[in-house]
């Protein structure tokens, strides 16, 4: 059976980004028809200056956020990082088969560094390496398929690399997985800016839709997105990405293909209205089962616990596989 690997970093409120762009898919589709392995990925929240009980506050949030998503702990398997050794072990052998050059091409390390020496006048080390953790993530459970938004395809590729590096040198370990992603929303924009994606860790909320948001201030989030010059509701992504993210938005959250639903309105004002109120009725279940949950928190306790004992049992084999194979 395709086995699936993926996660959610903690450094933030999760976003209607992360929603429409993995959550979602993982909720509705992936963990139906593969075996499935989802992962509050807390190590990698410290990649960044962080506040250690914010971070302990939104891994549980996050992982709260996947169950009232859908994600079903009979189905799938659903854990926190740091409770399971064998991510961090393995992300030491792919240091050892990985070059610094290759970590200091990836994208998101090049736009993030210069924002944290911006701010604090160090980069942490842990920012470059964080590829290769996130390639262990993933191969330490053989996935198969990594279902992301476009912003991770880079780190997959470079998984992909380092597993067929490892294979070649030390003998056949790891499966090779391959990035898949949804077909709509698989990088939701900001509703202020809609050239950079919607981001969980961004400074400012006003452009961006969080799960947890109250219905009004949803509204309000759609109603202010900054759209483009013209009036005419025309999908076009390069030159007209505010409207666009809307279309996207809107076909996400009730279905439907972007460009056929732009015919469909003549004013941005319709166009906004709908989108909120499709957002709205999407997030409403979650919102309400996000409610329940708190409520039961031995419940999401246990959840985890259980979560990480079968994600150990599903690793450790793998990874001690990887030790000997290297030489130890
Ligand atoms: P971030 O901190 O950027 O939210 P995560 O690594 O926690 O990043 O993201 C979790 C998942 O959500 C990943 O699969 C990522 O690709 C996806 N994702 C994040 N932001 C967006 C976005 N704006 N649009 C679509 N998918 C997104």
């Amino acid at each position: 059976m395709t086995r699936i690997f993926s996660g959610v970093k903690p450094t933030g409120h999760l976003t209607l980004g992360n929603h429409l762009g993995a959550i979602r898919g993982w909720a509705e589709v992936d963990q139906h028809r593969a075996d499935s392995v989802f992962c509050v990925v807390d190590l990698h929240a410290l990649t960044v200056d962080h506040d250690p009980a914010r971070v302990r506050r939104l891994s549980r949030q996050a992982a709260t956020l996947l169950l009232a998503s859908g994600i079903d702990p009979e189905r799938s398997v659903l854990f926190v990082q740091s409770h399971v050794d064998e991510h961090a072990r393995l992300s030491y052998l792919l240091e050892c088969v990985a070059s610094d050059g290759e970590m200091r091409r990836m994208i998101q390390y090049k736009e993030k560094a210069p924002v944290e020496q911006a701010r604090g006048g160090s980069v942490r080390l842990s920012l470059l390496t964080y590829p290769v953790l996130m390639a262990a993530d993933i191969l330490a459970y053989g996935a198969d398929e990594v279902p992301v938004g476009e912003d991770q395809t880079q780190h997959v590729e470079l998984t992909r690399d380092l597993a067929v590096r490892f294979n070649q040198r030390y003998g056949q370990t790891f499966t090779v997985p391959r990035a898949t992603r949804p077909e709509v929303a698989a990088r939701v924009m900001d509703l202020q800016d809609p050239t950079s994606k919607m981001g969980k860790s961004h400074e400012s909320g006003a452009g961006i839709v969080y799960l947890l948001d109250e219905p009004d201030a949803v509204r309000k989030k759609i109603m202010r997105a900054v759209t483009d010059s013209g009036s005419e509701v025309v999908y076009d992504r390069e030159n007209r990405p505010g409207v666009s993210n809307l279309l996207e938005i809107l076909a996400a959250s009730e279905g439907g293909d972007p460009e056929d639903l732009s015919g469909a309105y003549e004013s941005y004002g319709a166009l906004k209205k709908d989108t909120a109120d499709a957002v709205v009725e999407l997030l409403r279940p979650v919102r309400e089962r996000h409610r329940e949950l708190v409520r039961d928190s031995s419940y999401v306790e246990e959840v985890l616990r259980a979560g990480a004992e079968r994600a150990r049992e599903m690793s450790r084999p793998t990874v001690d596989a990887a030790y000997r194979a290297i030489g130890l």
